[in-house]
């Protein structure tokens, strides 16, 4: 609470709800989402910060900055919309997953679209069994255009590029297939270039190769299996998604006749409260308002799964950089499926900086 003590909140903000949905955030990176949702709730010469200023700022640290503007083609965003629904439907199948939390069609950060999950506490280790979840899930989006469409485009690439390097970390680093073994394989230089080089055997090479291909194989079945068993589960979020955009988890239960769980429950962001709403902090005088307070502060980086920068024509390239104080890239708290960046078992760095630089209010 600290890190909201100088800033107006409207009576509407539970901060013990914010905090719930903001898992993995340090001290730092909650005083940045106040300074985020200030600067949003002053665009809208709000007196006061709302709950829905502090989901869209918690929704821009953890994916990036909605870009209303691009101008994307009525088909593509067909596409994508039965692809987020893949991943969706997927993730509310799989008992084992990151818990859902949105999809939106609109684009956020360098994606056309994403579907959002946000863990339940702050996790960091995964069974094999919840990294398999994963992989369907990631599966998800690819196998639903090619339910769908019968036909595949080339928008999963970050998820298959990621599914890649968590299999493989499974396979090589984590002891996770029975053929390999409990060997280590992830840190030695050269791996499939150059036989021996990098200390083990071109046989050994082969046989990490086919496993991988094997687990990525099983998951592609299983989430093809998933979404063809609820294909009237996926049309139906289809095409409600491409009249709504932006979907929440409530809403996608509401759609689909799914029982909401307690934990999703306990950090529902109520209130979203119109501009015209007469609950607006009285003003204190003590000229504190919400002008002038971005902080930067440093995010610690994201370094575990190795993803290209994602490369943005400049046509492209953000339209008001102004309030782009965040570097969303390397703030990855939630789990993303087709967002910036992923978060893996062992990406959370230390809260190096959760060490009294909290000064957002000052
Ligand atoms: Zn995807």
């Amino acid at each position: 609470k600290v890190h909201a003590k100088k800033v107006k909140l409207s009576d509407n903000v539970d901060l013990e709800i914010v905090a719930r949905g903001t898992p993995g955030f340090s001290g730092a990176d909650l005083a940045n989402l106040v300074n985020e949702s200030a600067l949003l709730a002053a665009r809208e010469d709000k007196k006061a910060i709302y709950m829905d200023d502090l989901e869209e700022a918690r929704d821009k640290v953890c994916w990036g900055k909605e870009r209303r503007s691009r101008v994307i083609d009525d088909h593509e965003k067909k596409v994508t919309a039965y692809h987020e629904a893949g991943h969706a439907l997927i993730g509310l199948h799989c008992d084992n997953t990151t818990p859902l939390h949105k999809v939106t069609i609109i684009p956020r950060g360098n994606a056309l679209g994403a579907t959002m999950h946000l863990p339940e506490y702050d996790k960091y280790t995964h069974t094999k069994t919840e990294l398999m979840d994963e992989l369907t899930v990631l599966m998800g989006g690819r196998c639903a255009e090619e339910i769908i469409f019968n036909e595949i485009t080339s928008g999963a690439y970050v998820d298959i590029k990621q599914a890649s390097a968590i299999t493989r970390k499974m396979v090589c680093e984590w002891g996770m297939s029975e053929n390999v073994g409990l060997l280590n394989y992830g840190d030695i230089d050269g791996y499939g270039q150059e036989p021996y080089h990098g200390g083990y055997s071109p046989e050994t090479a082969r046989e990490i190769d086919l496993e991988v291909r094997q687990i990525i194989a099983d998951v592609s079945q299983r989430a093809m299996d998933i979404l063809t068993t609820h294909r009237d589960q996926l049309e139906k979020l289809g095409e409600q998604l491409l009249v709504e955009e932006t979907m929440d988890v409530f809403a996608i239960k509401d759609l689909l006749d799914m029982p909401v769980g307690d934990t999703e429950n306990s950090r529902r962001f109520k209130g979203k409260v119109g501009l015209s709403s007469d609950e607006d902090t009285p003003d204190s005088g003590d000229g504190d308002g919400t002008e002038g307070v971005p902080l930067l502060v440093e995010a610690p980086v994201d370094d575990d799964v190795e993803m290209p920068t994602p490369v943005i024509p400049d046509a492209l390239a953000d339209d008001d950089a102004e309030v782009d104080n965040v570097d969303v890239d390397d703030k990855a708290k939630g789990k993303v499926v087709d967002g910036p960046l992923p978060e893996t078992a062992e990406s959370r760095a230390p809260d190096r900086y959760d060490d009294g630089t909290d000064a957002v209010t000052e």
